[in-house]
């Protein structure tokens, strides 16, 4: 019977015991993911890492030690590219002023040569310094413009304006080469409606699309741009009777500096829908083409309707 007694003690003990260890190490890996939680909370939020001068030799210790290294080498990488970014910004910046005079001048100079040269040989050969001269300032432009959205120098700045003005003021601006070109151009769009967005930059991304309909399109053919109102987002559409692009190369199309090989000898750099597309993507939205070879492209921008979009850069 004493036996009995003793043995049922025994496992009595032994059990508390079991159920003590391992209420503890519950409570240690309870006490660790809470120390761990507020550590990369500590490293996320980039705040002093404090409590933790002394290393302790234990598993917490080590973690921590590696997760502070971690962080600091996080916190430096931080640092040299915010300084980097901030080099690019000032470089842009120069490019941007240093080129500006000089080009005019070119350009100026060129065009009294011009006026005065008496040879034909003389003014053909400057008309193509002329075109040259015009092909750089382009590019200079493009790449500033590139950089400093991608930089984040120059902010996307959203207002509440009427859709119709931005648009008006894209169109005006590709009218006399439409004209040049004999295609026709129309425009369907709500006068009423007012949307969230950057004029500038939104009539910049618009620009490059009617640019390369013109460009891409034969003489005689049509432009169309259409605004529908969606659910979640509004739709600018700009359609041509052009080309087409064929499915493959429709993703590709949207990538910097990518050009069909069969429209090299038309002017451009291939960074216009690249540029329309962050464009889009800064303000929320996005861009996407509908197009098949020989039969014309759809071009979209949906820009979202609310004004909940924080831009990312
Ligand atoms: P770029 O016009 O300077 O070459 P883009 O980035 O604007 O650069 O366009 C990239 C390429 O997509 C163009 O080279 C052209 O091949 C094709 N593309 C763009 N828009 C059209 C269009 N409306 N119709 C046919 N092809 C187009």
């Amino acid at each position: 019977m004493a036996g009995w007694i003793i043995i049922t003690i025994g496992a009595v003990l032994i059990a508390a015991l079991f159920a003590w260890k391992l209420w503890r190490l519950q409570h240690e890996v309870y006490l660790f993911a809470d120390r761990l939680e507020q550590f990369l909370d500590c490293i996320l939020s980039e705040k002093e890492i404090t409590g933790l001068e002394e290393i302790e030799d234990t598993l917490w210790g080590k973690v921590s030690e590696k997760l502070q290294r971690v962080a600091h080498v996080w916190k430096q990488k931080n640092t040299e590219v915010l300084r980097e970014k901030q080099q690019i910004k000032e470089l842009i910046s120069d490019i941007s002023h240093q080129t500006k005079t000089p080009i005019a001048n070119i350009k100026v100079y060129l065009e009294i040569l011009q006026s005065e040269s008496e040879s034909a040989r003389e003014r053909e050969f400057l008309t193509n310094m002329e075109r040259q001269t015009e092909k750089l300032d382009f590019l200079l432009q493009s790449m500033i413009k590139m950089s400093r959205l991608e930089t984040g120098s120059m902010q996307i700045q959203q207002q509440n304006a009427r859709l119709v003005d931005t648009l008006g003021h894209a169109v005006a601006a590709i009218v006399p080469k439409a004209e040049k070109k004999r295609l026709r151009l129309s425009v369907d769009c709500d006068t009423q409606i007012r949307l969230f967005h950057d004029p500038k930059w939104t009539e910049e991304a618009v620009f490059n699309l009617l640019d390369n309909a013109v460009k891409y399109t034969e003489p005689g053919g049509d432009i169309h741009i259409a605004v529908t109102r969606q659910e979640m987002f509004t739709k600018i559409s700009v359609q041509d009777t052009g080309k087409g692009i064929a499915q493959e190369r429709q993703a590709e199309i949207f990538t910097r500096f990518y050009r069909e090989p069969e429209v090299h000898d038309l002017e451009g750099i291939g960074i216009g829908l690249y540029l329309t597309r962050r464009i889009a993507e800064l303000q929320g939205g996005y861009a996407e083409v509908r197009s098949a070879l020989g039969q014309g492209s759809d071009f979209r921008v949906y820009l979202p309707n609310e004004s909940s979009h924080y831009c990312d850069n």
